[in-house]
């Protein structure tokens, strides 16, 4: 009976990658379908928050949901929950549209999460599409492991991707959500390393070093290249998931 309901939450898998499912599977069970099983459960972990002229405030809960629709896909005995929607954004408050909870909230919403979850599923996975929320939930899920619930944690990283609405984020939203993409208002933001970067945001956020909020170049962002990406992010989580070997911090 799971696999048939698994099977109508994908909207399409195409060699390239994933769409995102329509409707996580979480939220289409019923209780009896779950009884009796330990199942390991996928929660997309995103952010509310600007993205720049060209994005839209939802990309980060986009991307986790993509990626844990791709996990689904190849490993179809995991169980997908809905997105936790909010994380913590304080850096992008100098921009409309950005709504976030704190780390404060954020860690108190994860712990209760794990808690209650875990009750019924045997391992809890956070797929974490916002860098902002990393050590929020590093505290959430080292207090879940020692309250001895096998709780862990990955990103939806991209190795050498610039850090926000560039040309990586950009391009995954365009294999996602192609709708959602304002190409025509992309522009380049400021390029220079996060590290060189974060003193100044640290004092007075994004917008004190970027005035369109973008981090990087969405310029030369592609679908294909989008495409690509979310595979190579899949196929690492994956590959995490099946060793299962938390790390400090709960990192798989
Ligand atoms: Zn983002």
């Amino acid at each position: 009976m799971l696999s048939v309901r698994r099977a109508t939450t994908l909207l399409s898998v195409s060699a390239a990658g994933v769409r995102v499912c329509d409707v996580p599977l979480l939220r289409e069970l019923t209780w009896p379908e779950l009884r009796g099983t330990r199942p390991t459960v996928v929660v997309p972990v995103g952010s509310v928050e600007q993205h720049g002229p060209h994005l839209p405030l939802d990309t980060d809960v986009r991307i986790a949901d993509a990626v844990a629709a791709g996990l689904l896909a190849r490993a179809p005995e995991l169980v997908v929950a809905p997105a936790i929607a909010y994380g913590a954004a304080g850096e992008h408050e100098g921009f409309p549209g950005t709504v976030s909870i704190g780390h404060e909230a954020l860690r108190l919403l994860l712990v209760e999460y794990g808690r209650s979850a875990c009750r019924w599923a045997g391992r809890l996975l956070f797929v974490n599409g916002h860098g902002g929320n990393l050590a929020t939930l590093v505290e959430a899920v080292e207090r879940l492991r020692h309250e001895g619930r096998d709780a862990a944690w990955v990103p939806c990283a991209t190795p050498g991707g610039d850090p926000h609405a560039g040309r990586s984020e950009t391009s995954l939203l365009a294999a996602i959500a192609p709708n959602a993409v304002h190409a025509d208002r992309a522009e380049p933001g400021n390029t220079a390393p996060l590290s060189e970067l974060l003193p100044a945001m640290r004092a007075g956020g994004t917008a004190a070093v970027s005035r369109n909020g973008v981090l990087g170049n969405p310029l030369g962002a592609s679908a294909e290249e989008g495409h690509r990406l979310l595979a190579t992010i899949v196929d690492n989580c994956l590959a995490a998931l099946r060793k299962w070997s938390p790390g400090p911090g709960g990192r798989l």
